[in-house]
This record gives C-alpha cells, structure tokens and sequence, in this order.
C-alpha cells in the first residue's frame, strides 16, 4: 500500500526518468505523489518544483 498518509505528509519521492516537455526542458515526476520538479538535464538535478499534487493549485 503505497499511497499512505505517510506518503502525502513526508514523501520520499520515487521520480521517474526525466521527460522533455518539447521544449528543450526536461521535467521529473514523483510516481508515489505526483509532484513535478524541474530538472535541469545537463546538470543532472532537480531544480524547484513545479505542480504540487493537490494542495497547491495556484496559477
Ligand atoms: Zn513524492
């Protein structure tokens, strides 16, 4: 059972491989939440996040 309320209050993020958005940059999802960082590809890192889950949906 991976979605537990541990999950959601500290996740430890399972991020699938980077994918390209089309636009030269590049995105990286956590499969256990749903979050989605920026990733920066030619440093091989996460930069800051992009869509939260759920709880925050500002534009
Ligand atoms: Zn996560």
């Amino acid at each position: 059972m991976k979605f537990s309320i541990f999950s959601i209050a500290a996740c430890s993020h399972d991020f699938a491989f980077p994918r390209s958005n089309g636009e030269g940059r590049y995105s990286q999802v956590c499969r256990l939440c749903g979050a989605e960082y920026e990733y920066d590809w030619q440093a091989m890192r996460r930069k800051k996040r992009i869509s939260a889950s759920n709880e925050e949906q500002s534009v």
